[in-house]
């Protein structure tokens, strides 16, 4: 009987995964994936989107990141097991989103040639035998684990999750109840989290499996976690310790990537069990990094570890921004706004998306950065792993594009919800069956206006829910010309009987927004929407002045005594408490090729004491296209110093504090 309760489970998985939806633990969800297909990007994101797949994660030599687990590559400490997984769980959103029978045969020979590396009692990793547990052992087994799960919700075939099955069999034998404490492997320095992390597919494998030995190695595993063991005195705590609002940084150990990766694993648990208590934990270690460790484009981490970065990002850091840590934070967002619905999480993604991961993407796709500074000059990742043509962070910076379908429009109770705001067109069906076609025309966030075409059959009655981002202060909501209130920082949701045809418009408050930096540092930043604008070496010169910038309602005064010089009186530095202040920005008549926006910006020059004041325009340009010829050349930066120093602009050679192995800087090893 109980076989036979497998089976069925399994059989509505797999329907399920041939529909390209999630299996049955999404009730859990809020909110629900789009199916990727659906989504039409268009745009600059559907540029990006394009790009990332056709010249990045589909025209990678995939054979290659097998040979670790063929020939034991990472003998004696190696991280090369992770490569595979990383990419197919790429190519998989990829194929989802276009589903060619071309990106289904990448698919299929990437496992089949996987699953020949995997032993006759199931192992499967890049370790040999006598390694087992070696550095980064699991965590290539996890990845691994992740790929065979993505083909199996994609294509439904049976011998990947077999395949996963088997792996995690072999892994519960050495690792489950009475061995191997699985806190007590990989790297120690890193206290067992890189390991921890194989929860994810631990959790996703029982899932479709429907085998209770999943869950209650799971379950296990998430109980280590609160033991004292020989890495951890305290234990990891990272349940307990998220629930009390531990800052990130004095959690178990600063490893921005392999934690967040962790609390990942956590929400499957939460979506398979409902247990509360996890979700709890998730959501607030989810704002203690926001709040402690995100930096104004939207990721985090100095040499790939937390730093207190809220508080840090004016500094000149080293090793800053991984794109691994974008990548995963912007993958536990989307989490987190599956599960909870709630939209600071869309808002946080579509920051990353514009800012820390669009600027970290070289080339067209071709290649990424490792880390990305807020000052100084980009610098793409040099070649860790030349067996593999790869390096961490190459194969995971996609995998932090590729979802964005997902998010773009979701599925709600009542009907779509919209994330972003972007050219094109996406088709859901509604509860009843009927399909609705959203299309939307805009060139957001370069202009303010956005319009959403809704198509239907016949009329039906249902809520669409909008985005109304947190900067959103004064925007304008119409539909069919009838003005609707809405709230930012909030979802508004339109309940109605929806005909063909209806217009929804919607206008963006794009007002250049002063940003003033964490802590008590005077230097303050400029956004407009969601976009963070820089200071560029390509459109602004050195100079032997000061300069403030000049926020919009300055009180320019004047003198008759002075002979009618205008003049402005220093004025207190804006205070953390003080309300949004804002600056006028205008578009800039000429940028360089390769930027994508570019805007003038006023700053006040004073000559001295109350004489000769005057604006004086600088060209700023979002932050993705700053520094985008990733050369030495191309400095930039963000945050600005009041007064800013223009002779002092722009550090040079910050590369050396990007990369430490070698004299020379890394350049994009790209096969044409
Ligand atoms: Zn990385």
């Amino acid at each position: 009987m109980k076989i036979k309760q497998n089976e069925l489970l399994v059989s509505i998985f797999l329907l399920c995964a041939l529909n390209f939806t999630l299996p049955v633990s999404a009730q859990r969800n809020v909110l629900s994936p789009a199916v990727f297909s659906s989504a039409k990007i268009e745009g600059i994101v559907g540029r990006k989107l394009k790009n990332c797949v056709e010249n990045g994660v589909m025209a990678k030599d995939y054979v290659l990141y097998t040979k670790p687990f063929k020939d034991k590559l990472d003998k004696g400490g190696g991280f090369t097991g992770e490569f595979w997984g990383k990419w197919f769980t790429s190519a998989a959103l990829a194929y989802s989103w276009q589903p060619t029978s071309a990106y289904k045969d990448i698919l299929d020979k990437a496992v089949s040639e996987l699953i020949k590396a995997q032993d006759a009692d199931g192992r499967l990793s890049s370790y040999p035998r006598t390694e087992d547990f070696g550095f980064w052992d699991i965590w290539g087994r996890k990845y691994a684990l992740l790929g065979l799960i993505a083909h199996y919700d994609q294509t439904g075939d049976r011998e990947s999750l077999k395949a996963a099955c088997r792996a995690t069999d072999a892994l519960i034998k050495i690792a489950g109840p009475g061995k191997k404490k699985l806190t007590e492997t990989g790297l120690q320095i890193i206290g067992g989290l890189s390991s921890c992390s194989i929860l994810e597919p631990v959790v996703l494998v029982y899932e479709r499996s429907g085998e209770k030995k999943y869950l209650d190695f799971a379950t296990y595993l998430v109980k280590l976690w609160s033991e004292p063991n020989d890495y951890n005195p305290r234990g990891l705590r990272l349940i307990e310790d998220a629930l009390a609002g531990v800052d990130p940084i004095l959690i178990a150990a600063p490893k921005g990537y392999e934690m967040m990766s962790c609390y990942e694993g956590l929400c499957e648990l939460y979506r398979v069990t409902g247990e509360k208590r996890l979700l709890q934990a998730v959501v607030k270690f989810g704002k203690s990094v926001l709040k402690k460790e995100i930096m104004i484009v939207g990721s985090g981490s100095s040499g790939e570890l937390w730093c207190d970065g809220a508080n840090r990002q004016t500094e000149i850091l080293e090793q800053p921004m991984e794109t691994c840590v974008t990548v995963t934070w912007m993958k536990l967002c989307y989490q987190l706004l599956q599960l909870t619905g709630d939209p600071v999480w869309a808002d946080q993604m579509e920051i990353s998306l514009y800012n820390a991961l669009m600027g970290a993407m070289v080339e067209e796709g071709k290649w990424w950065a490792y880390f990305s500074p807020l000052i100084g000059e980009r610098m793409p990742s040099p070649m860790q792993v030349p067996v593999c043509q790869s390096s961490c962070c190459v194969a995971n910076g996609p995998r932090g594009m590729l979802i964005t379908p997902g998010w773009s429009v979701m599925k709600g109770k009542t009907g779509p919800v919209i994330n972003l705001y972007s050219q094109g067109n996406w088709t859901q069906k509604l509860e009843n069956g009927t399909e609705v076609k959203i299309t939307q025309e805009t060139d957001y966030p370069v202009n303010k206006d956005v319009q959403i075409h809704i198509g239907l059959p016949k009329p039906a009655n249902f809520t669409i829910t909008l985005r109304i981002p947190a900067w959103n202060k004064n925007s304008k909501l119409m539909v069919n010309g009838e003005v609707i209130s809405c709230k930012s920082g909030t979802y508004t949701h339109i309940k109605r009987e929806w005909k063909n045809g209806d217009k929804i418009q919607l206008e963006m408050d794009l007002r250049g927004r002063i940003i003033r930096a964490p802590g008590s540092v005077n230097e303050l930043a400029v956004m407009r929407g969601p976009i963070v604008l820089a200071l560029d070496s390509r459109m602004v010169k050195n100079e032997n002045y000061n300069l403030w910038l000049l926020p919009q309602g300055t009180k320019w005064q004047s003198k008759s005594e002075l002979g009618g010089l205008k003049y402005v009186l220093p004025a207190p530095s804006l205070s953390a408490n003080s309300p949004v202040q804002y600056i006028e920005l205008t578009p800039s008549p000429s940028k360089p090729a390769n930027v994508w926006m570019a805007f003038e910006v006023p700053f006040l020059y004073r000559y001295t004491h109350f004489f000769d004041h005057k604006q004086i325009n600088l060209t700023m340009c979002d932050y993705a296209s700053a520094g985008n010829q990733y050369s030495e050349k191309n400095l930039f930066r963000v945050w600005l110093p009041q007064p800013l120093y223009m002779n002092d602009i722009f550090p040079e050679n910050t590369w050396k504090i990007l990369y430490r192995e070698g004299n020379t800087r890394p350049e994009i090893p790209i096969k044409k």
